[in-house]
């Protein structure tokens, strides 16, 4: 085997990609100063992603996990509440049911599109009837099966709150993530495919929410000229500043998602004769962001992911294994976990599988270094 030279200068799963415009609006807000949580760019924000998606409110906020806080709470979630969550995801969707002292119970992994199996849920509700609140993410920027999902919950009167964090663009059947929900939220965070540094959003159809959430954002201040409160408020909102890098990046989504496809196909193809799987895009119902290209080695092949990493490792590529299921969480080893008899999909694809390096400044020399190494573990 002839030896890869490692990449002078890191190829990295996904890092931000700026363009320049971000610079403009966040120096708009220096010389207005409005260096502040209130601003031009937070309104245009707000407007842009509400355009882009379909929803009829945005709320910028911190952060993704802030976004979700505020959509548990908005759901009315109490202490000692059960809600459904995806379990094959990151951490980032279940915490804000531990902060308000709730109980998740985990839904298994389907291997059609790696999010929350609509069989499982139906079951878990079954199991748990009373239960009123289903968080579902979808991974990887591949839509879940938000009909189906979107049903059985209507079916069982429990509020949807979609994780829409990494799937900012993707449609199902037409319509953008970050809508199917009662509430929703996305994420700006470094490694998403737009972002603001930091950042995150709340998506609703409800104007009552939204000014709900708003309100909650900004340590839940009473309309009156002094200082009054009747209930627990945050300070979740985002920053005129951040919303100035958010409003540069905007107009980049859809060149994001081509440059992002490219990578996944061009990976599709190099890897088309190992005994490995791409993660699945359900082309049929969905358009994917393809925020990052996963895989995962077949179960009766004997190459472990943390060879595949560290062999990307070694020419200075980051890759990173599939999000830990929540249910193997030593946090969570109490918690209720809902699958068929005798299957895991969750582990199972986290046992087997890798997030590759999807960064959209790496050139098409890299991807295929990158490409040869995975080959040559095989
Ligand atoms: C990134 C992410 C979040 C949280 O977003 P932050 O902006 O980092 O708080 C939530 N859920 C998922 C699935 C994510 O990937």
């Amino acid at each position: 085997m002839k030896e890869i030279k490692p990449f002078s200068k890191k190829v990295w799963l996904s890092s931000p990609t700026m363009h320049g415009d971000e610079l403009k609006y966040m120096e708009e807000a220096y010389n207005t100063n409005w260096m502040s949580t209130v601003g031009a760019n937070i309104n245009e924000v707000e407007k842009i992603v509400c355009e882009k998606t379909g929803s009829k409110y945005a709320v910028a906020l911190s952060s993704g996990t802030s976004a979700l806080h505020l959509a548990i709470k908005l759901a009315g979630i109490k202490a000692g509440d059960r809600v459904f969550c995806s379990d094959l995801t990151f951490i980032a969707t279940v915490n804000p049911v531990l902060y308000e002292h709730a109980t998740p119970i985990f839904i298994d992994t389907e291997y059609d599109t790696w999010n929350m199996d609509p069989d499982m849920l139906e079951k878990a509700f079954l199991l748990y009837p009373d239960v009123k609140l289903v968080v579902v993410a979808n991974l990887y920027g591949t839509p879940a099966k938000l009909d189906k999902i979107k049903e059985i919950c209507k079916k069982h009167n429990a509020i949807l709150v979609e994780d829409a964090a990494e799937s900012l663009g993707a449609t199902y059947k037409g319509k953008q993530t970050g809508t199917f929900g009662d509430y929703n939220c996305i994420s700006f965070n470094g490694n998403k495919i737009i972002t603001g540094s930091s950042g995150g959003m709340l998506l609703t159809d409800s104007k009552e929410a939204a000014e709900k959430a708003k309100k909650w954002s900004t340590q839940a201040k009473e309309n009156v000229n002094w200082y009054e409160h009747t209930m627990i408020g945050y300070n979740y909102r985002m920053s005129n500043v951040i919303a100035g890098v958010v409003r540069g990046q905007l107009n980049y989504l859809e060149e994001h998602i081509a440059l992002k496809k490219a990578i996944y196909e061009r990976y599709k193809e190099g890897f088309k004769d190992l005994p490995i799987q791409m993660n699945p895009i359900d082309l049929v119902n969905s358009e994917p962001n393809y925020w990052l290209s996963c895989m995962i080695i077949n179960s009766d092949v004997d190459v472990t992911p943390q060879c595949l990493l560290e062999a990307l490792n070694n020419i200075n590529a980051e890759g990173r294994h599939l999000w830990k299921p929540m249910h193997l969480q030593p946090l969570f080893k109490d918690n209720i976990f809902v699958s068929n008899e005798d299957s895991d999909v969750g582990t199972d694809l986290f046992k087997r599988g890798i997030c590759l390096p999807s960064d959209i400044k790496m050139t098409i020399d890299e991807q295929e270094i990158i490409i040869e190494t995975i080959k040559s573990c095989f």
